[in-house]
C-alpha cells in the first residue's frame, strides 16, 4: 500500500495522522516541527489516505535519508548555539 506504481518516487514514510495537527495534515506546516514560515515545501511522507505530509528542509533532512547526497556526519544540535 503506498507503492507508486512507477518507483521513480523516493521511498516514502506513512505518519500517522493521529500524532499530527490538522494543520500538518494539510501540508501547511512542518510535520517534524511545526513552522509554518516558511511553507514547507519538501514531501517526507504520506498519510494511510495519501495525503502528502510536508516538511521543512532541515527537518525533512533529519526525517529522510537523501540519496543524491553522501551521508553526513552526525550532527550535533549544540553545534548551532
Ligand atoms: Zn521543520
Amino acid at each position: 500500500m503506498g507503492w507508486n506504481p512507477n518507483g521513480a518516487e523516493p521511498i516514502m514514510l506513512t505518519f500517522d495522522p493521529a500524532g499530527l495537527t490538522i494543520t500538518q495534515r494539510d501540508g501547511d506546516a512542518c510535520v517534524v516541527c511545526h513552522k509554518k514560515w516558511p511553507r514547507p515545501r519538501i514531501k517526507v511522507g504520506v498519510l494511510p489516505d495519501n495525503a502528502p505530509v510536508h516538511a521543512c528542509d532541515d527537518c525533512a533532512e533529519a526525517v529522510m535519508p537523501m540519496p543524491d547526497n553522501v551521508p553526513l556526519p552526525r550532527r550535533s544540535r549544540a553545534a548551532l548555539s
